[in-house]
């Protein structure tokens, strides 16, 4: 097999800055352990996030200089929204200035106390999204996408045994809504296939629940269920995508994925009189129904970015790039979550740093150490993110203690991506010498974002010295 090649030639380039490891060290320590606190001029390679992180194309750069500023009734909305509708086939489409403004929108108006919203991962966004309007969210992730180290090919479906459970046990009234999560972002970037799709969206019509889907990774989805699932070979990611979106009865979205936009997002829903709702509360929070807290400029990135995502040649590059810097891990015996993802490698912290507890944050130990060793920024998908504490101040650890590293779209070249593995496979190598983290100060909701920690004294005094 031939290298794939990067499906784009580089026409503006941005520098990144050098720094040494003893800078790092000291730059770590400053940001108290907590990645999302340092400062992005000192990082080489940025792998925290894939989100809003995209290379735009020259035809969205062309398309930024067409977008129309009017208040009411732009045409870049009609072509956002046409965009959005080729795909999804759902007639009400909704802008907001992204993903989380657009499940805020929804969950105000379909959540509070009693309440619950079942998928297979709700990404941490719209879990605080469903908790603040005093709701639960509930989880059911198939089986094979709890086990990092056992390939399958749709690790991201929902349990649909658990499904029928819950709904029996919490009642079908208390249900407003089910999400699928396509790629199931928080599990690894594991895609969803078409007949769980199918299969969720029966369960949901025999009871009467609406099924969503958070659509932050269509495309990527898309383009597994080509390579993966039986019957979709000859399919196109658009066809494909289509077929997905023609069971659900709404979606949101994030375009600072899929879109390869730097800001924005979505609404989408066949049912007009929650539309009405949801227009009526983004007046309030995001602005007219025809721009929803974005300009113009933006509504034309993501209308362009729509059509450029479902691009065969772009989407075997994309989902082929994540496998090669996985399988080059494997490779080298770096525990990985398997197979590859969309959009991100996942390293197993449990096992990648086995003498670390969960409650010292293995997940975010790792992250300090492959930022001092290569400058390279992943983010803990773990304890830190989605822990809990019982009425004694114990942590209830989440399922998996993941480290991402997402790729931003269309910004780092193969070299890059072989630095990347040169830094995982060394500090792998002196895993033992990392210690793990206690947090020092942290908030209620997604402290993940603002926690600061500090390492774990190795070795406690057997007594205090009088
Ligand atoms: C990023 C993301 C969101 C939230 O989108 P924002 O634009 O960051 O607010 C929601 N769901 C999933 C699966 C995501 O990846």
């Amino acid at each position: 097999m031939k290298t794939i090649i990067e499906p784009f030639k580089i026409k503006s380039v941005e520098p990144i800055n050098f720094n040494t490891r003893e800078q790092r060290v000291k730059i770590l320590e400053e940001a108290c352990y907590n990645p999302f606190l340092i400062h992005s001029d000192d990082v080489l390679i940025d792998l925290l996030t894939d989100s809003g992180t995209s290379a735009m194309s020259s035809n969205q750069w062309a398309g930024i200089m067409k977008g129309d500023e009017s208040y009411a009734g732009s045409p870049s909305f009609f072509r956002f929204k046409d965009a959005v509708q080729d795909i999804t086939g759902m007639p009400d489409v909704i802008p907001a200035h992204q993903g989380r403004a657009a499940e805020k929108i929804l969950f105000s108006i379909l959540g509070g106390k009693g309440k619950y919203f079942i998928s297979n991962t709700l990404f941490d966004t719209t879990r605080a999204n469903i908790e603040f309007s005093g709701a639960e969210g509930i989880d059911l992730l198939c089986e094979e996408g709890k086990h990092p180290s056992i390939p399958a090919p749709f690790k991201g479906n929902l349990d649909i045994v658990a499904l029928k459970k819950v709904i029996a046990e919490k009642g079908a009234e208390n249900i407003p809504l089910c999400i699928i999560t396509i790629t199931n972002n928080s599990g690894g970037g594991q895609p969803v296939s078409m007949q769980n799709i199918r299969e969720v969206k029966k369960v949901c019509a025999a009871n009467n629940i609406p099924m969503f889907i958070d659509a932050c990774r269509f495309a990527e989805n898309a383009y597994f269920i080509k390579i993966r699932e039986y019957g979709y070979s000859d399919k196109t990611p658009k066809e494909i995508a289509q077929e997905m979106f023609s069971y659900a009865d709404g979606c949101t979205m994030s375009a600072k994925k899929d879109a390869f936009a730097n800001i924005g997002g979505f609404l989408a829903m066949r049912e007009p009189m929650l539309a009405l709702k949801c227009r009526n509360l983004l007046v309030i929070t995001e602005g007219f129904p025809t721009y929803g807290g974005l300009a113009g400029r933006d509504l034309e990135a993501i209308a362009i970015g729509l059509v450029e995502v479902l691009d065969e040649n772009y989407l075997h590059y994309r989902i082929r790039s994540i496998e090669y810097l996985t399988n080059k891990l494997i490779a080298a015996g770096v525990p990985v979550m398997q197979p590859a993802g969309g959009h991100a490698v996942y390293l197993d912290a449990k096992e990648f740093l086995q003498h670390i507890p969960v409650d010292q944050y293995p997940g975010q130990a790792l992250t300090g150490a492959l930022y001092i060793e290569g400058g390279v920024r992943g983010v803990e998908i773990g304890s830190l993110m989605f822990g809990k504490y019982d009425e004694h101040k114990n942590l209830i650890p989440a399922q998996m203690e993941l480290v991402r590293l997402a790729i931003p779209r269309r910004v780092y070249t193969q070299s890059h991506i072989d630095y990347v593995a040169e830094v995982i496979i060394e500090v792998f190598n002196n895993r033992s010498k990392i210690a793990g983290l206690e947090i020092t100060e942290e908030a209620e909701m997604l402290r993940h974002f603002t926690a600061k920690l500090q390492p774990v004294k190795l070795t406690k005094p057997a007594f205090a010295i009088l």
